[in-house]
């Protein structure tokens, strides 16, 4: 079902008039993890501020230690939620457990399935049996293969809107966090039908290399770009190196969308 074999035209996952796959660029931007209103409302206001429309923030964070912050759970959904509708954004989160993806259609309005996940079974079918945008990164280990049967997995069960992340692999190179797997995006693009987001946060895991990431994305043909953004990184509770603050966020933006002007 996800091959373009099957279906030649590209598939447009439409959130909240936000057509990913349209062949606009698109920009999935947010804090790592929901912390309070407050933080959120500063990153919302932002993002509102240069025109887009969609903001991301992990209320259930998949965290490889038992002992680092593990989220606010559905009150951090509320809080994503209040501070995305004073602005009409749309909400992008990550949901880990099957049994809460009914829970999360009153809030999100695209279920994130993050890497850690992409082969939780029960997960993508939950996620495939409801009518909702599905982001689904691609496993740390996983080849592009098994992502693509991964996907399947959602739209075998009926739901075909699927945007499909690639967020760097695990190999032996240690300079960046994970390697940027970029020829994965013309890969997916070709295979499948789907639309195609690159994460330069946590492939690249390096605040110097989101800006050069974003533009070979766009350049290789993505169709939106996802990276974090936090009001005060230094004092975030994950990812506190590589999320940018706001002014590092307007520079980026500036110069990615500057440079798709001038195309
Ligand atoms: C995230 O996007 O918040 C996240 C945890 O990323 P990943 O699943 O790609 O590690
Ligand atoms: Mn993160």
């Amino acid at each position: 079902l996800v091959s373009r074999k099957k279906k030649p035209e590209d598939t447009i996952v439409n959130v909240k008039g936000e057509k990913i796959g349209d062949g606009n660029p698109h920009f999935i931007m947010g804090p790592c993890a929901v912390e309070s209103y407050e933080q959120v409302k500063q990153v919302a206001e932002v993002i509102a501020e240069k025109g887009l429309t969609l903001i991301r923030g992990g209320a259930f964070k998949p965290r490889t230690s038992p002992y680092d912050f593990q989220g606010l759970g559905l009150e951090g959904l509320k809080i994503l939620r209040k501070a995305a509708d004073e602005h009409q954004l749309a909400v992008v989160s990550e949901i880990l457990n099957p049994n809460d993806i009914e829970m999360a259609l009153d809030y999100v309005d695209v279920i994130q399935i993050g890497a850690r996940n992409m082969q939780n079974f029960d997960l993508l079918k939950a996620a495939g049996s409801v009518n909702k945008p599905v982001l689904l990164k691609r496993g740390l280990a996983a080849t592009i293969e098994e992502f693509m049967y991964a996907a399947e997995y959602i739209l075998a069960q009926g739901n075909s809107q699927v945007i499909l992340c690639e967020r760097g692999i695990r190999t032996y190179e240690r300079a960046t966090r994970n390697t940027l797997d970029i020829s994965a995006v013309p890969i997916l693009k070709k295979e499948t039908h789907l639309p195609v987001v690159v994460d330069v946060t946590h492939s690249t895991g390096r605040k110097d290399l989101l800006l050069p990431a974003a533009k070979a994305a766009m350049a290789i043909g993505a169709d939106a770009v996802m990276a974090e953004v936090h009001p005060d990184p230094a004092v975030a509770l994950s990812d506190s190196a590589q999320q940018m603050n706001i002014p590092e966020f307007h520079e980026f933006m500036d110069a990615l969308l500057n440079k798709e002007k001038k195309k």
